[in-house]
């Protein structure tokens, strides 16, 4: 039985600024993940915090807002069997240093902060995420 879902991925501004973004689109597609959707962008610093909200109690929740503000991004949805779970092995770890060799973060993350793409973690957040940047 198929398992077909979307999931949304967004190439941070620490990877848009080094220019990674074809070879992290090439990592997507090489891992059989569809880009259905794109657009490059910068928000606002309101629009990361709504984004995200779920971490506003969290120490690092100031930083990580205007840090997702202070440059372009790339918002995508990408879709294949599986892809919030597919994406999210595919990202590594959130902190690059213990991300797994052959990973995103891995590969071009710098930092916990600048770990150069986000990933939706469920498929409930993915459907929020997506709306979030493609409902007009
Ligand atoms: N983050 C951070 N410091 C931390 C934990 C997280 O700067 O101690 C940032 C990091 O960029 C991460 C984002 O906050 O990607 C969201 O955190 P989450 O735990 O949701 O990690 P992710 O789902 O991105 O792996
Ligand atoms: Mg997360």
């Amino acid at each position: 039985m198929s398992n077909i879902e979307q999931t949304l991925s967004i190439i941070k501004p620490d990877a848009v600024e080094r220019n990674l973004d074809n070879e992290i689109k090439q990592m997507f597609l090489k891992n059989e993940f569809n880009i259905i959707k794109e657009k490059k962008i910068q928000i606002e610093k309101s629009e990361a915090e709504k984004f995200y909200k779920v971490h506003e109690t969290k120490p690092f929740y100031n930083d990580l807002c205007s840090y997702l503000s202070s440059g372009p991004i790339i918002a995508m949805i990408l879709e294949k069997e599986n892809a919030v779970a597919d994406n999210r092995k595919l990202m590594g770890a959130t902190n690059p240093n213990d991300a797994e060799e052959g990973t995103i973060r891995k590969k071009y993350g710098i930092s916990i902060d600048k770990n150069s793409v986000h990933g939706s973690d469920s498929v409930e957040n993915a459907k929020i995420e997506i709306d979030f940047f493609f409902k007009n």
